[in-house]
């Protein structure tokens, strides 16, 4: 099943996409409840959900990520591919050594709930704060049921769904900074949807396909069992110590291929046009906007 969250005339609500991509409105069944909200009740709401008929079709929607405002922090990974990880290391950007070295354990960071962005918004491209912005397509996995301690056995039992999310990410502020949540929680820098969809309609999602396309012109390409550490093992990690909540988003690594692997480099600029595609799960389309700073 593919939820989205779109707005239609002010109005913000849940929905279904139908095998034809329209969008039925779920509001006569889950009223005012958010995807946060129905992921919390699934064992109820799920099989309500899927059973209803009829929906009304929405003309006109508005996709926004289908968890718009996350409740805390984003999970994420770092360097999970081996290929990334030999172009981060040759870039220079992180060791003036070059050093490729493969993690042993899973780097993991955070993006803030607030560089969330929809599907096809604009990303901003914050001119004054950053020039290397780069991109990185992701499968991010959505917590279901949620836990302590979860054994990698066991882990995909608590995993609800799947979506896609651009890691932008400011490469000179993840370098300067020494921390990475600068660099990759500016606002706009978390573009993720179009759709969530359940784990029921992946099954394995190591068979997976992550990709991503600048104005067109391939730059990633890899299936997601190339990951140096699986869902599951990345679940049993963060869960070691950290009680991880329905709804709780884990952003799972990128491929090679991203700007900071070419030499010399190739940053988004505005106008850049990036899609972030996965095999089931839709794409991403965002534009780098031309947006002056706020006060
Ligand atoms: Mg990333």
């Amino acid at each position: 099943m593919k939820l989205v969250t779109f707005t239609e005339s002010e109005r913000v609500a849940l929905g279904r996409m139908d095998t034809e991509g329209r969008v039925r409105d779920l509001s006569e069944v889950v009223g005012a409840r958010t995807l946060l909200d129905v992921i919390d009740a699934w064992e109820q709401l799920g099989p309500v959900i899927a059973a209803a008929a009829d929906l009304p079709v929405v003309d006109t929607p508005r996709l926004l990520a289908p968890i718009p405002r996350p409740r805390r922090n984003l999970f994420a990974v770092g360097k999970n591919y081996r290929d990334h990880v030999r172009e981060f290391g040759r870039s220079g950007y992180e060791h003036p050594d070059r050093v490729d070295v493969m993690p042993t354990v899973p780097i993991v960071f955070s993006k803030v709930p607030t560089a969330v962005t929809g599907p096809y918004d604009e990303i901003d491209p914050h001119l004054t704060v950053t020039s290397d912005l780069d991109y990185e397509a992701e499968l991010a996995v959505i917590i279901g049921r949620g836990g302590r301690g979860i054994p990698v056995d066991r882990a995909l039992d608590h995993v609800w769904g799947y979506t896609i999310i651009n890691d932008v990410t400011a490469r000179d502020l993840q370098r300067d900074h020494q921390q990475w949540l600068l660099g990759k929680s500016l606002d706009t820098f978390a573009p993720m949807g179009p759709w969530a969809v359940t784990a029921d309609d992946i099954g394995d999602p190591g068979t997976l396909e992550v990709s991503s396309t600048v104005n067109g012109e391939p730059r990633q390409k890899a299936p997601v069992s190339d990951l140096i550490f699986d869902i599951p093992e990345l679940i049993s990690v963060i869960s070691a110590g950290i009680t991880l909540r329905s709804g709780d988003i884990i952003a799972t690594g990128t491929p090679a291929g991203v700007g900071i692997g070419f030499e010399p480099p190739r940053f988004l600029a505005p106008g850049d046009v990036v899609e972030c595609a996965i095999t089931g799960l839709g794409a991403l389309r965002n534009t780098v906007g031309s947006k002056v700073p706020e006060e």
